[in-house]
């Protein structure tokens, strides 16, 4: 437009109606028709930050590009990892200077437990309680699963929103002791020997010890695998359920902890049921940055105590 006098007095008042068009169209909608997830955005995470070469940490063992050929049956086709930059607070650990063996953890949700850092036998977390006086039958199986009191609401909310989007997710496992999981340990070696590794940790080094995790089932999976018994199998991936926690869990503040193709980092397979509570927080920039808490602690925290083979 030319800004001659005449043009110019007519300009500004074209600028005027521009701008007063431009209020009414930018004028925010009003809180109840923000999304309901604006709660759970990360703050901590930079959008930009998953462009960051992944040099940022160091330290951390290059990701492989194929999944071990001891792997399970299935062939997953999921996106490669972005580089790990995850803003995750770690819990405070009291001393990190002692053998795992005798390694009693604080309360904190985000101790690191591998096939490396284990937990003491005598470590039992407190605040247990049972699943059975919060979810129904056909949710628990009728098993005496417990689990930390901090991730049962948030886990009751996730399995109400489940159902309520037409699934049935069941929970096959939740706390184990240390000598709980000696018993499953056994378990699966008798009844599977070349899988007992993949299935199951070393009593002391599952974080099912933690009290925090939980291992999920769907009435799919059997028919998907094509074995009526089947409790656990890759292929719960594909589930409805599996396919549901993988993009929604974290805003309940559940994350994967064994994702696909992280066995070199985590020291497990692709264990698509097995979701632990770690905070919405945590769990939602652990989901945005596409990596495992465990991947993350390693390539970012001190060791948190003396192997005991050291
Ligand atoms: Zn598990």
């Amino acid at each position: 437009m030319n800004l001659n006098s005449r043009g110019g007095r007519l300009t500004g008042h074209f600028i005027l109606i521009i701008w007063m068009l431009q209020l009414a169209a930018c004028n925010p909608p009003a809180a109840a028709e923000l999304p309901a997830v604006a709660g759970t955005i990360p703050t901590s995470i930079p959008s930009e930050s998953a462009a960051r070469p992944p040099v940022v940490i160091t330290g951390l063992p290059p990701t492989p590009t194929s999944p071990p050929t001891a792997a399970p049956s299935a062939t997953p086709t999921l996106p490669p990892s972005p580089a790990p930059t995850a803003s995750i607070t770690p819990s405070a650990t009291p001393d990190r200077n002692i053998p795992c063996s005798r390694r009693v953890p604080d309360s904190g949700l985000l101790t690191v437990v591998t096939l490396t850092y284990g937990l003491s036998r005598d470590f039992e977390p407190a605040g247990l309680v049972g699943l059975s006086g919060y979810l129904p039958n056909d949710v628990t199986l009728g098993y005496p699963t417990e689990l930390r009191r901090v991730a049962v609401t948030p886990l009751v909310e996730m399995i109400g929103d489940m159902q309520a989007a037409g699934l049935k997710p069941v929970i096959i496992s939740g706390y184990r002791s240390f000598s709980a999981q000696a018993i499953a340990r056994q378990k699966w070696l008798e009844k599977e020997p070349d899988r007992a590794n993949i299935l199951s940790a070393p009593p002391g080094f599952s974080e099912h010890q933690l009290g925090t995790v939980v291992d999920f089932g769907s009435p799919e999976l059997a028919e998907i695998v094509g074995q009526e018994d089947i409790e656990f199998h890759t292929y719960f991936y594909k589930t409805s359920e599996g396919i549901w926690l993988l993009e929604n869990a974290h805003k309940y503040g559940f994350t994967l902890s064994y994702p696909f193709e992280a066995f070199e980092i985590t020291g497990f397979f692709y264990e698509p049921w097995h979701f632990r509570y770690v905070g919405v927080e945590a769990a939602t920039n652990l989901h945005d940055a596409g990596i495992s808490l465990t991947e993350h602690q390693l390539a970012t925290e001190p060791p948190p105590c003396i192997p005991d083979n050291e």
